[in-house]
């Protein structure tokens, strides 16, 4: 059963359910009190006529009070007889004078008893009961019938019986609305199975559920569906696009390696210009197989952090040891240096870091400056490593921490890069807690900026983003507003 005749079938029988109660209740709790109230009246008009108990004549004689008042009744619509023990009507009020009738036609009975009587149109409640005298009142001597005309109580009934009417009208309306508006409500749901399964036949994940504009539940849904799409699709094509990256990057160093053996085969002898190519190129594929794999695992979650706490400025220096040999012409500085604790895995983070200095000094040219600095807020340890080199262009900052993301393609797979260091530097940023920025411009130089939590007892109250900022020393700030935050 589909969610609309579900929904409707609840509907139904909840509303029908209500609506069933709901009249019940109206009907009958003033319909009772009504007569509850008649009654009360009758029997008490009742109570006044009595048999008198001495005086029982021989041959059934007997007499009995009547109040006056009670007689003489002219109104329509109370009404008193009384029956002798024969049956015989013996007196009546003046307004039952031409009725030879009983009131109740049920006739007289041994214990009084309320009916309800129909004569003609009129509907009559009639309180039946028997006169009795004697010592202990045993002994019955006729029979009083005293009656009160229901009009009231039937106009009340036609009242109620209006307004249960229309009220049943209107929801049976409003139903067969329901039934047919529920259809539109529903027509998302329908779209985005459609979608779902053209998805599925054709393999095109550019389709999307059309927008209805709708801000409920179902246009959330819908919206929500669109961005699932949105978001796969971009997946899809990042996936297309890394084994077409891949295999490109894999086709270079092969072809390079293919080359020189085709080479030194047909010169019949190894020759060692030809061999120190092929080291290369393997040496190569060897670093972008083994990046790749990285960051495979590090997508996957199966590569742990042998997290331990790290002064993080013997670490620097140690990065800095290593790097300020890297390059004769470009000159690697320390300037500032904070004494800073935090929790991480020593390797990853000198991979980290030597990944930036190695490409500051990559993309800087001789005579410029590599400048390393360690700094350090209430929770955050800042790192910011700065150079002087040839810059990003600001259109491809947004990227360069994508994989295989190269500026200038020719340039960097000529000084040996793939592409995939930003993107693990940026892993190993984030799998530490912290974030990397980069702000830059094309000609003066380009500076990375980590922050990094220090390893406190307090709650991180302090952003990450007012601790690369804030800081008085903070090189983001006399960069100015090109400063991307990825
Ligand atoms: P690669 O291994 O090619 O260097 P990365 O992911 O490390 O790849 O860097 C991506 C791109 O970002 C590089 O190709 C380069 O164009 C640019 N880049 C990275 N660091 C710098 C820098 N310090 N100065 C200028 N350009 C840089």
């Amino acid at each position: 059963m589909s969610i609309q005749k579900r929904l409707l079938f609840i509907y139904t029988i909840i509303f029908s359910a209500a609506f069933f109660l709901a009249s019940s209740i109206v009907y009958w709790l003033p319909r009772n009190q009504l007569l509850a109230e008649i009654d009360q009246n009758l029997t008490a008009l009742a109570a006044t006529v009595r048999p008198e108990n001495t005086i029982l004549a021989p041959g059934g004689i007997f007499r009995i009070t009547i109040p006056e008042n009670l007689v003489t009744l002219e109104t329509a619509s109370t009404f008193m007889m009384i029956i002798a023990k024969d049956g015989d009507i013996v007196a009546r009020s003046n307004n039952l004078s031409n009725y030879e009738a009983y009131l109740d036609p049920a006739g007289p009975r041994p214990e009084p008893e309320f009916s309800q009587v129909r004569h003609g149109k009129t509907l009559l409640r009639v309180l039946t009961m028997p006169l009795r005298t004697g010592q202990d009142g045993d002994e019955i001597v006729g029979y009083l019938q005293v009656a009160r005309l229901l009009d009231t109580y039937e106009s009340f009934n036609r009242l109620v019986f209006t307004a249960l009417l229309i009220g049943f009208g209107a929801a049976t309306a409003s139903l067969i609305l329901a039934v047919g508006l529920t259809p539109s409500l529903f027509k998302p749901l329908d779209d985005i199975a459609t979608v779902a399964r053209q998805i599925t036949k054709a393999d095109d994940l550019s389709r999307r559920v059309p927008d209805t504009g709708r801000t409920d539940e179902i246009g959330d849904l819908a919206q929500a569906f669109n961005q699932t799409l949105e978001r796969l699709e971009r997946l899809f094509q990042a996936q297309q696009r890394l084994m077409a990256d891949v295999s490109h990057e894999l086709r270079t160093p092969l072809t390079a390696v293919r080359g020189n053996i085709d080479l030194m085969k047909r010169m019949g002898e190894t020759d060692p210009a030809s061999l120190t190519i092929i080291q290369e190129e393997a040496d190569r594929m060897a670093r972008l197989v083994g990046d790749l794999l990285l960051l495979a695992r590090a997508d996957s979650g199966g590569l742990p952090l042998h997290m331990q706490p790290i002064e993080l400025d013997d670490l620097l220096f140690e990065v800095y040891r290593r790097v300020r040999v890297l390059s004769e012409t470009v000159n690697v500085v320390v300037t500032d240096i904070d004494q800073v604790r935090v929790m991480g895995d020593p390797d990853r983070l000198k991979q980290l870091f030597i990944n930036l200095v190695h490409n500051a000094i990559k993309f800087t040219p001789d005579g410029g400056e590599v400048r390393l600095s360690l700094s350090k807020t209430e929770l955050w340890a800042r790192i910011v490593i700065t150079d002087t080199g040839i810059g990003i262009p600001e259109a491809d900052l947004p990227h360069i921490f994508e994989r295989f993301y190269r500026v200038d393609k020719a340039r960097s797979r000529s000084q040996g890069g793939s592409g995939l260091g930003l993107s693990i530097a940026k892993w190993i940023v984030e799998a530490h807690g912290g974030e990397i920025y980069v702000t830059s411009e094309t000609g003066k130089g380009t500076t990375f900026a980590i922050a990094l939590p220090v390893m406190t007892e307090k709650q991180p109250e302090e952003t990450v983003e007012s601790a690369v900022t804030e800081n008085g020393r903070s090189t983001l700030r006399r960069l100015g507003t090109s400063r991307k935050r990825r």
